[in-house]
């Protein structure tokens, strides 16, 4: 199956089982807005809880809030993102399709790197065990080619941004001839910058309307309450404050399913430092960052470290954790190392102090800052691209699976009576009523054993508990395990310890 196969796979499975269901559907949908369902929003729920567990839980120098969406105007002049959130559009005039202009440009070096990564497989496989990867890179005159026109385009399109040259980055688009992805044409508009920002009215029309806008990350929201954090928690720096919830942006171009949404989550942690220790933190946390994704047991190689091309207004390093979707790699994450630029502001907006006294040095600063930045629903995406799969079993047969990290599961088990008689869906609820209280689990009678087992795979279940005539004798159950197929016989009282041992993790 190919890889746009497979999303659209993703798409329709996540519909299908009530993972994620278009927005406002009944009137034709509304869009890059979604709605998660019944099993969505547990699997996102639990993604949430394994966040905050090992960034709030497991760290005794970092705490979590829950800041409003909506903030004072002034917050966002503070911030910069009056002035400068935005992305630089553009338009096809044949097909009418607008895009982002840089991710033209990036699509454009994407492709690239795919020649080149086609010619290093080539070559690996014609050279063997000897291959030197980066010395052919660097003597193959057609890859060394390329290798140095996306260097080029990559230092063009950096000079442009950085400068706010939008002519330039037209004229980059045309001196590469990109075409329109979906027309193939190159008639292109002039670039324009378009604010992404959402905004809305507080207060009654009598009273003088106020603008105010729906925040675009829940950064802000942290640093305008740093100080009360510190004083009210007695936090001793470096420390963090966490953070998960809504935030919202008019992307121009909304496509991917839930991979860019104009309502979205975000799970933000800023980390405040004593200034000139920001590179080691920053670096500490790409480390611990990347940790806590190996730890849900997908493999290194579907994830990849990219530092930022054009640093943010706010930044003095940056890098993203990609992921390897269907659709590429593209960012998960973001790890930034965001200097004391949001703090000052609020300052200098504010006429208030926003230092820290340090007792060991007995000086006053304003704390430097990495944040560490994850989208919830990007990292569903992920999460659910790379477990669904489709396996052929040894008997010749066929089934879809979602082998989802236990822990992230929307149901841990599932009960299942094998017939609908003799006492055996009575011993089953039996059964099921008290491992609800700890675990969510799913009762399930009807149909066949097998077809039952099924719907629990393509739901992600790892445990299936099947209750049987010798149940009833000698309190015994078999257990089937979603990945290995492994049914064993053992007693009611093994379940929980069973289920919780996978439910550990390493982090
Ligand atoms: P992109 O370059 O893809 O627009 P960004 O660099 O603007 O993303 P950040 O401002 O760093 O993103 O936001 C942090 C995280 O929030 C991102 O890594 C991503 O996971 C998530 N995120 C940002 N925009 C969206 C969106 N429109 N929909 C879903 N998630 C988003």
């Amino acid at each position: 199956m190919n890889q746009e196969d497979k999303f659209k796979n993703v798409i329709s499975h996540a519909k299908e089982y009530g993972f994620v269901f278009q927005s406002s559907e009944i009137y034709d949908g509304l869009s890059a807005v979604y709605d998660y369902g019944q099993l969505g929003s547990e699997l996102k729920n639990n993604i949430k809880q394994y966040w905050w567990k090992s960034m709030v839980q497991m760290h005794e120098n970092i705490v979590g809030i829950d800041a409003a969406i909506f903030m004072h105007p002034t917050t966002w002049k503070a911030s910069g993102h009056v002035d400068a959130f935005s992305d630089p559009l553009i338009d096809n005039k044949d097909s009418k399709k607008r895009y982002r202009a840089d991710v033209l440009i990036e699509d454009h070096i994407a492709k690239i790197e795919a020649k080149v990564a086609k010619e290093v497989n080539k070559a690996a496989g014609r050279f063997g065990e000897s291959f030197d990867e980066a010395m052919f890179k660097q003597t193959n005159p057609r890859v060394s080619a390329y290798i140095e026109k996306i260097q080029g385009i990559e230092a063009r399109m950096k000079s442009c941004l950085e400068a706010d040259d939008l002519v330039g980055i037209k004229q980059l688009i045309e001196d590469e001839e990109i075409v329109d992805p979906v027309g193939g044409s190159r008639n292109w508009t002039d670039v324009r910058q378009f604010n992404l920002m959402f905004s809305t009215e507080m207060g009654s029309v009598a009273e003088g309307a106020n603008k105010v806008y729906l925040r675009p990350e829940t950064a802000q929201g942290i640093f305008v309450n740093y100080l009360s954090v510190q004083k009210s928690g007695r936090m001793k720096i470096p420390f963090g404050i966490a953070q998960i919830g809504k935030a919202f942006r008019n992307e121009i171009v909304a496509r991917q399913f839930i991979f860019r949404m104009r309502e979205f989550e975000q799970m933000e942690m800023q980390f405040f430092v004593k200034p000139g220790t920001e590179m080691e933190w920053y670096e500490s946390w790409k480390k611990e960052r990347m940790a806590w994704h190996l730890s849900l047991g997908i493999p290194a190689s579907e994830y990849r470290f990219h530092d930022h091309i054009k640093l943010a207004h706010y930044a003095n390093a940056a890098a993203d954790i990609e992921f390897n979707f269907p659709f590429g790699f593209k960012e998960l994450e973001g790890i930034h190392s965001r200097t004391d630029f949001d703090l000052k502001q609020h300052e200098a907006h504010s006429g208030k102090k926003l230092q820290y006294f340090d007792p060991e040095s007995n000086e006053s600063y304003v704390p430097y800052v990495v944040e560490t930045s994850i989208g919830l629903d990007r990292m569903f995406l992920a999460t659910i691209c790379h477990a669904l799969q489709e396996e052929k079993l040894e008997d010749g047969s066929e089934r879809t699976v979602l082998k989802l990290p236990a822990i992230l599961a929307p149901y841990k088990i599932a009960v299942l009576p094998l017939l609908k008689r003799d006492g055996l869906p009575e011993k089953a609820r039996e059964i099921l009523g008290d491992l609800m209280q700890d675990f969510m689990c799913q009762y399930d009678e009807k149909d066949a054993i097998g077809r039952r087992y099924r719907r629990q795979d393509a739901i992600g279940t790892p445990y299936a508990i099947t209750v049987d005539h010798q149940t009833l004798e000698d309190n015994t159950v078999t257990i089937r395990d979603r990945d290995d197929l492994k049914q064993e016989r053992i007693s009611i009282d093994e379940i929980r310890r069973i289920v919780q041992s996978r439910l550990k993790v390493n982090q």
